[in-house]
């Protein structure tokens, strides 16, 4: 009896299509189905070993900002295989995809590709292979869930109701890479932009994101601090900038603890001092630097203005000089990351669709910063944490540790996520999007 039972089943799910989107699935009807289908063809064996694939060869050639170039040749020749054109290089070794009718509306997801100069310390199969690099924040795994999500939109692209734009951005981590790509012009008509970034500290198969200000704003500083060296025996015949330095640090807590709001989060940090060679010699200068960081840009350049002020003004009070550099030409400072409300609505029901709603979780802002915000000045944008953490993986380090490991089960959940948001996005909102037709770019 069961073995009947099993066989008209499988004679069933034979005869009928495979579960894949079919044409009914991509009209308004069956709009909460999407998600779910499409997680279903992202965990497909053959696509999930595809991911996971691309995912460990990422992994062993990682690749600083703006020299992603075998990345970038990489994604090109899989966008190639697909059939999916693009631009090339936009920012250096950035790639812009796009697959849908070429025609509004326009949606646009995001993938960062750089690593970071770091040795990786995981003993494994696919460590990697360039010693002091290493992708230990995941972007190897964010570009192989985008590629995943262009294979499944590509293989249903007659029925996408819009155009879908593939970012492949280089340069997340201090580049400002989203900046430059949007400088490049080609995102102008894109009505929405989605992102991602995989959390150790969340589980598996869920999300966790929030409305608003999400992560900070952020800007680097260094300054030098200049006296006058002499023995450290006779202070009174040289001008100690130790001492200044010391009342600088001291002094620069003080704007956050005494001048800023106590309910509106903001950090000054030094990091980094260095001055003085020996016991008995008074240098003849010190060099601070640190990072800032905040919730608006308005506080951002506030934090600047008086660590400035702090930093010469204290540097005077102890007969020194000081100049303060803020890199703005290398590090601009980065604007805090703010998700756009109505997209925080449209990813909690996408995303609720796919994973049950008690697996879409709020998540409190982070002092973190994410180049992603520079996209969302110019277009809505909406950016969550794909969760990781599995209990057989035992401990997850955190970003940027050497210990850093991607639980590569996500990879379909993040492939799928985008591949919804997109799809779903194109169809809620085609009606609403009219556009002349003389304005219709038709290169994307
Ligand atoms: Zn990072
Ligand atoms: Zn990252």
């Amino acid at each position: 009896m069961e073995f009947m039972r099993v066989s008209v089943l499988l004679v069933l799910s034979l005869l009928s299509p495979t579960p894949i989107l079919s044409d009914s699935c991509f009209s308004s009807n069956g709009l909460s189905e999407i998600p779910k289908k499409l997680l279903t063809l992202a965990q497909k064996p053959e696509l999930f070993d595809w991911m996971v694939g691309i995912r460990r060869k990422i992994h062993e050639n990682p690749e600083l900002g703006y020299e992603e170039f075998e990345t970038s040749k990489m994604i090109r020749a899989e966008l190639d295989k697909m059939g999916i054109a693009y631009k090339y290089p936009i920012a250096v070794t950035g790639v812009v995809g796009s697959i849908g009718t070429g025609k509004p509306p326009l949606v646009a997801i995001r993938a960062d590709m750089d690593a970071l100069a770091m040795q990786e310390m995981v003993e494994w199969e696919h460590k990697s292979k360039i010693p002091g690099k290493m992708h230990s924040c995941g972007h190897d795994a964010h570009v192989a869930m985008l590629l995943g999500a262009a294979k499944i939109l590509k293989e249903h692209e007659k029925d996408l109701q819009g155009t879908i734009v593939l970012v492949f951005q280089p340069a997340e981590e201090g580049g400002c890479g989203a900046k430059k790509i949007l400088d490049a012009g080609v995102l102008e008509n894109v009505n929405a932009i989605f992102g991602l970034h995989v959390a150790n500290h969340i589980p598996l198969a869920e999300v966790a994101s929030r409305s608003g200000p999400f992560f900070a704003g952020s800007g680097f500083f260094e300054a030098t601090i200049s006296g006058k060296g002499g023995h450290a025996a006779l202070p009174h015949h040289a001008v100690d900038p130790i001492l200044a330095a010391s009342n600088v640090v001291s002094s620069l807590q003080h704007i956050v603890s005494r001048e800023v709001d106590p309910l509106d989060s903001q950090v000054v940090t030094v990091g980094k001092v260095q001055g003085g060679e020996a016991f008995n010699v008074i240098p003849d200068s010190v060099t601070i630097g640190g990072t800032f960081r905040a919730f608006s840009m308005e506080s951002v350049l506030q934090l600047k203005q008086r660590i400035e002020e702090v930093i010469i003004g204290q540097a005077t009070v102890q007969r020194c000089n000081a100049t303060v550099n803020f890199f703005e030409d290398e590090k601009p400072l980065s604007p805090p990351l703010v998700n756009h409300e109505e997209l925080h609505a449209y990813f909690q029901n996408v995303a609720g669709d796919m994973l049950g709603a008690h697996k879409v979780k709020d998540h409190p802002p982070i002092m973190g910063g994410e180049d992603f915000a520079y996209y969302q000045e110019a277009i809505p944008g909406f950016f969550f944490f794909l969760g990781m953490k599995d209990e057989r993986l035992g401990y997850m380090d955190s970003p940027h540790s050497p210990y850093f490991r991607i639980n590569e089960d996500a990879l379909p959940y993040g492939a799928a996520l985008h591949a919804s948001l997109a799809v779903r996005y194109l169809i809620e909102t085609q009606q609403e999007v009219a556009l002349p037709k003389q304005e219709i770019r038709d290169e994307l």
